[in-house]
């Protein structure tokens, strides 16, 4: 079923006190909460969930500010959830983003850009495991 997304509200975010305005704005977007805690990453955690930009340029910089601070990693469930969540937050460069985006809305710049969204329904089910693992994942993925 492609109707789940992994969220994260970034350390930038919590730091900024924005976390229950943006849990706001997912859940009147239609959005159902499935799982949702607050973790600080350690290293080779925040290495592990962003292997993919392992070799760019910004690959260091994120995860020393993706382990800056405490994160709210959130299972959503809705119809067309990648998508519709990744409308929801806007572009990844806030200059870019739309407005009323969450990143329009609260993110700082290309880096510090408040939330994290899935990019497909594959990734959206292995992110989702990265954080929830269990009772909690079945509860998630039924069956
Ligand atoms: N990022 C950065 N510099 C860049 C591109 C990305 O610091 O030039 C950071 C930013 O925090 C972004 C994350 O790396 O959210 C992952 O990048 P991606 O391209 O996957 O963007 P996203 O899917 O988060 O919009
Ligand atoms: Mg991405």
């Amino acid at each position: 079923m492609n109707d789940k997304t992994l969220a994260i509200i970034k350390p930038d975010a919590v730091n900024d006190k924005k976390a229950g305005e943006i849990i706001t704005m997912i859940s009147q977007a239609g959005f159902k909460i499935k799982a949702m805690r607050l973790v600080k990453l350690t290293k080779e955690s925040a290495e592990g969930f962003y292997e993919i930009h392992k070799g760019k340029a910004f690959f260091e910089e994120l995860i020393d500010y993706m382990t800056s601070g405490p994160c709210i990693p959130i299972a959503l469930e809705k119809e067309n959830a990648v998508e519709d969540y990744r409308k929801l937050i806007g572009a990844t460069d806030p200059a870019k983003a739309a407005e009323g985006t969450i990143r329009k809305l609260f993110a700082r710049n290309i880096q510090f850009n408040a939330v994290h969204g899935s990019d497909s329904d594959e990734n959206a089910k292995k992110e989702i495991s990265y954080f929830f693992s269990g009772k909690e994942l079945l509860e998630i993925y039924p069956g």
